[in-house]
């Protein structure tokens, strides 16, 4: 299977040009790139720009957001039916930047099933705030998936990737990089809670890492703690370091 290589470009850059210029620079190295799939999600005012620098399917845009109605009264927001509208296949949803200004579970389950109805592929965030010696973080990132994903049903996982994110491990006041097997025993978790909910299935479901992920440790994220790919923020913005995160995945057979 492909790697799957997001990045989240969260509120940056601050102007249309500079986002053109990084993304050319990011399609040159992943449309030479057989084994990966590449997911650039920029703020929703670049994405119909960006789109018209798409030529093929190994680097495409994403979004990093979508609310759970298609159309109506919510000031800001921008539908699911609007990025299928633009041909985007791909949407992060619970980003932990995005629950920390007030999405509950149950929002994001909305957003999750909503979204997977318009066609689009959900990039459902979990993970937890911080790490207690009883293993009380386990509980609560099950939690947060089974909460996401109430009324998806087998037919829709296709249309389902998860990213585990330790919160203390994102941005740059990150406590310290998960280590690689920190991120192996969520994934094992995420794996188990998916087997619960649709038996055998739910193995299809791609399992991704990110935090601090730079072109130094994507390698052994990818390797030591088996995921199928990266999330990755601050680095995704570097065309020269997201490239070189790219080409380790891509040399991942
Ligand atoms: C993120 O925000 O999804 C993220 C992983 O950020 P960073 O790579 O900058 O830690």
């Amino acid at each position: 299977m492909k790697k799957i290589i997001i990045g989240n470009w969260k509120m940056y850059p601050t102007s249309v040009k500079d986002a053109q210029e990084k993304f050319k620079g990011i399609k040159k190295v992943a449309s030479t790139l057989r084994n990966v799939q590449t997911v650039v999600c920029p703020p929703f005012v670049y994405t119909s720009d960006l789109k018209r620098l798409v030529t093929g399917h190994r680097c495409v845009v994403g979004a990093q957001n979508a609310w759970f109605e298609n159309e109506g009264a919510f000031t800001g927001e921008v539908s699911p039916a609007m990025l299928a509208s633009l041909k985007l296949t791909y949407v992060i949803l619970g980003h932990s930047e995005r629950r920390a200004l007030g999405e509950t579970d149950e929002l994001v389950n909305k957003k999750v099933v909503a979204a997977v109805k318009a066609g689009l592929t959900v990039v459902l965030c979990v993970g937890e705030t911080e790490r207690d010696p009883d293993g009380e973080y386990l509980k609560h990132i099950a939690m947060q998936v089974k909460i996401a994903l109430k009324g998806v049903t087998k037919k829709d996982l296709a249309h389902i990737v998860i990213a585990y994110e330790p919160i203390w491990a994102i941005g740059k006041h990150a406590l310290r990089a998960a280590s690689t097997d920190d991120a192996l025993e969520v994934a094992i978790l995420i794996k188990k809670t998916l087997m619960e909910l649709y038996s055998k299935e739910g193995g299809i479901i791609p399992i991704l890492y990110g935090g601090s992920v730079d072109a130094k440790n994507a390698w052994e994220f990818l390797t030591k703690s088996h995921v199928d790919g990266l999330l990755v923020g601050r680095a995704s913005l570097d065309p020269k370091i997201f490239g070189e995160i790219l080409k380790n995945a891509d040399s991942i057979k």
